[in-house]
């Protein structure tokens, strides 16, 4: 029997305050769709149990069902106690990893993703591959050993534009200097697939008055994370905290929900006496999601009608992890002519999980199925949405399932009620890297 592996110990306290009572199962959206008890937050809790006792091996069978999980927390909204089963399902995947992790992975969350330079060559390789060569870039996207087999439509469905965020930016007409200034975090997502993205909230940023301070940051260490790999967030996280605590601007903004969530809970990644936790505790009280930010202050013009059917999806990050959930409703509240219908299950998890689509395709189309419906119910023609890992998702799924609908980011839909004037008013101030 393999030795009990020490990070689920850290989270034993947490394992055995399951009482059983299976009210995670309601809200569970891969146990609504596998009907599997190993599906689940309980399954999960008590598989852990049972391999911290020495009764169960902890291997790929228990793996299985642990990379299942989509760390949505729709569990801990049902259960009693509140367990964070996402925390106890990471601490089971790093210790999976601490025995077993390919080179491959290793090679990318510790040598890729710290390196800007390195990250974008890759990233532009892969773009020209999907633009040109399809079938090659497919292939070579089903080489990384946590590719599913399955997964064959999405590539076609991936974003690959051909200059990204950072190089849009610095071609922009230099900003004024304005009196406030906020830094602007740009997630890799945004940077490199949705580029349309980070234009819209820099507009709207603009247009507010603000001087868009470009971060020099990396990426922020969610991917890794969520795979287990606890040392290489960390390690992000470290590089993060030190490009930004020296920066004048106050808040720190991102677009990215999944980037502005994981930036808030940096201190979680550092002992109490290890001392980059306080400086990762300065950092994230400065961190807002930008819908966040934007809904506590003033756009300065008066909006232009939209006469759209508009409809919102919460991402888990936002809604599940941070509760914002009123902010972003509030902005597109503030659009005339908006005809907005709430969304039947709006905080349902869409399947798209970061990365999960590839991981996990076949569930993560049947769990996106239920999203595309009720989405489907509402009549919306456009679809809102503030992280870019759901767009990509509900895009793929409008396709998938025949839902007419557009989808969008928030700062997206703001853009088109923007006045003509105020969309040109600013320019941009750094776009160092
Ligand atoms: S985090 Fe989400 S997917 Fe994972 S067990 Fe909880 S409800 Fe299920
Ligand atoms: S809701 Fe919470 S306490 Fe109840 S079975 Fe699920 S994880 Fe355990």
């Amino acid at each position: 029997m393999p030795k009990a592996p020490v990070l689920i110990e850290a989270v034993a306290d947490e394992l055995y305050k399951c009482n059983r009572c299976g009210f995670c199962q309601t809200r569970c959206p891969i146990y609504r769709v596998t009907g599997r008890e190993s599906s689940v937050a309980r399954g999960h809790l008590a598989l852990l149990q049972a391999t911290l006792e020495g009764k169960l091996p902890f291997d790929d069978e228990s793996r299985g069902s642990l990379f299942e999980c989509l760390m949505c927390r729709a569990c801990t909204a049902e259960c009693p106690p509140a367990i964070q089963t996402d925390r106890a399902v990471v601490a089971a995947r790093a210790s999976y990893l601490a025995q077993r992790q390919s080179r491959i992975q290793r090679f990318i969350f510790r040598r890729v993703l710290p390196n800007p330079a390195a990250l974008r060559a890759g990233v532009r390789i892969l773009g020209w591959l999907k633009r040109t060569r399809l079938t090659v870039f497919s292939k070579l996207l089903r080489l990384l050993p946590w590719v599913d087999r399955g997964y064959s439509e999405a590539p076609a469905m991936m974003p690959a534009p051909k200059t990204f965020l950072r190089e849009r930016l610095a071609r922009r007409e230099p900003a004024r200097a304005k009196a406030r200034q906020v830094t602007y975090f740009v997630g890799c997502a945004i940077d490199r697939a949705f580029p349309e993205v980070g234009e819209a909230s820099v507009d709207l940023l603009e247009a507010a008055g603000y001087q868009v301070m470009v971060a020099p940051n990396v990426c922020c260490g969610l991917p890794p994370y969520a795979y287990g790999d606890l040392e290489s967030a960390r390690g992000l996280a470290r590089k993060n905290i030190e490009a930004l605590r020296d920066l004048d601007a106050e808040d720190i903004v991102s677009d990215c929900a999944s980037c502005s969530s994981f930036l808030k809970d940096y201190p979680e990644l550092f002992s109490e006496d290890d001392p980059m936790r306080a400086e990762a505790e300065a950092v994230a009280s400065r961190v807002r999601d930008l819908s966040e930010f934007l809904a506590h202050i003033e756009l300065p013009d008066e909006l232009q009608p939209v006469p759209a059917v508009v409809t919102y999806h919460d991402p888990c990050h936002l809604s599940r992890y941070h509760n914002i959930i009123r902010e972003p409703r509030e902005l597109l509240g503030r659009i005339p002519g908006l005809d907005y219908r709430e969304l039947p299950e709006a905080d349902w998890c869409c399947g798209g999980a970061g990365s999960y689509a590839m991981s996990h395709h076949d569930l993560s189309m049947r769990v996106l199925e239920r999203k595309m419906e009720n989405i489907r119910a509402t009549g919306a023609e456009i679809v809102v949405t503030p992280c870019p890992a759901c767009i990509m998702q509900l895009r793929c799924g409008a396709q998938k399932f025949g839902v007419p609908v557009e989808v969008l980011h928030l700062t997206q839909m703001l853009r088109r009620a923007l006045p003509p004037r105020s969309a040109v008013a600013g320019g941009r101030a750094d776009s160092r890297e």
